[in-house]
């Protein structure tokens, strides 16, 4: 079986510089605010806080601690049973950082905390309305966790008044059991999706899959398919990658022409957009995504 040292040239990227993105780097400094795209080193940091116009400018922050109570095999984060108590002043003071940072999108994500009763999601909603308060045209999206089942819960964080409510299936449901913590269920991720749309039916719902976890196209479209039936507006595809040797190994790197394939059978589907590609994150240009396509 072949093996994969060395990455395919497709996934070598440069060095990220351009002037906005450096100008919002120096407006993050002194705010205590921790991005995913820094802490992550994640390639597509020009590209999202970079571009043409600010307003559109996109990060992720992590929210509630970063230790998760749940162990995917293709995810990096700390795990314990019981990590730290929340932070209970975390709503208020990032809500006051970025309101001074005054980023265009901002993605909010967080561990998965099954050790609290709600899993987080009042903490969650009450981030949500404070940064709404705070900076009224900031647009969010909050990437939660499928509070263990619990619809109410999706219910509270969907009409916090968020823009888009996200929540990653990652992976077809065949392959679902090898790749996500054993708590973690295909149906009940769908279950989360259509819950948040229910809720709040003008709400953008999205989701987002790993390629290259040996997932096979006919498993590909029937997950397409049946996200589109449950309503969700947003998919986005990226190519797994293999943060250490203890996680699932990369079955197959994925050609960017096979992405762009993705993409249009996507739309083809009804999807509102879709970025598809190897570096994509379900966060990638989130911002400018949104306001080409629902803003417009
Ligand atoms: Fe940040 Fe997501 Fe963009 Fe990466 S893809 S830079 S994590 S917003
Ligand atoms: Fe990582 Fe999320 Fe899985 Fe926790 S629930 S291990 S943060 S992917």
């Amino acid at each position: 079986k072949r093996t994969h040292t060395r990455l395919p040239e497709w996934l070598k990227t440069p060095i990220p510089s351009n002037d906005n993105f450096k100008r919002i780097k120096n407006d993050l400094r002194g705010l205590n605010l921790h991005t995913v795209c820094e802490e992550a080193r994640c390639p597509n940091i020009s590209d999202c806080w970079g571009g043409s116009n600010k307003s559109a400018a996109t990060a992720t922050i992590m929210l509630m601690g970063d230790t998760c109570t749940r162990g995917c095999r293709f995810c990096s984060v700390k795990t314990a049973k019981a990590p730290p108590p929340l932070d209970p002043h975390e709503p208020e003071n990032t809500a006051e950082a970025l309101s001074r940072w005054g980023l265009g999108y901002v993605v909010l994500t967080s561990v998965d905390r099954d050790d609290i009763a709600d899993g987080g999601a009042r903490h969650f909603a009450e981030t949500i309305i404070k940064i709404k308060q705070k900076a009224p045209t900031m647009l969010v999206e909050a990437l939660t966790g499928d509070y263990a089942g619990d619809l109410d819960m999706v219910s509270l964080v969907a009409k916090s008044g968020l823009d888009v409510y996200a929540h990653n299936v990652e992976t077809t449901e065949e392959l679902t059991p090898s790749v996500r913590d054993r708590r973690a269920k295909f149906r009940q991720s769908l279950a989360v999706l259509k819950a948040a749309k229910e809720a709040k039916p003008d709400l953008i719902t999205k989701t987002s899959i790993m390629l290259g976890l040996g997932e096979t196209e006919d498993q590909l479209w029937r997950t397409l398919r049946e996200l589109r039936a449950i309503d969700v507006d947003v998919v986005t595809f990226g190519q797994y990658m293999r943060p250490t040797k203890r996680h699932m190994k990369v079955e197959e790197y994925v050609t960017p022409a096979t992405f762009e394939l993705w993409r249009q059978r996507a739309l083809d589907l009804g999807f509102l957009y879709c970025a598809s590609g190897p570096l994509v994150r379900s966060s990638y240009k989130a911002g400018e995504a949104f306001i080409e396509n629902v803003l417009k």
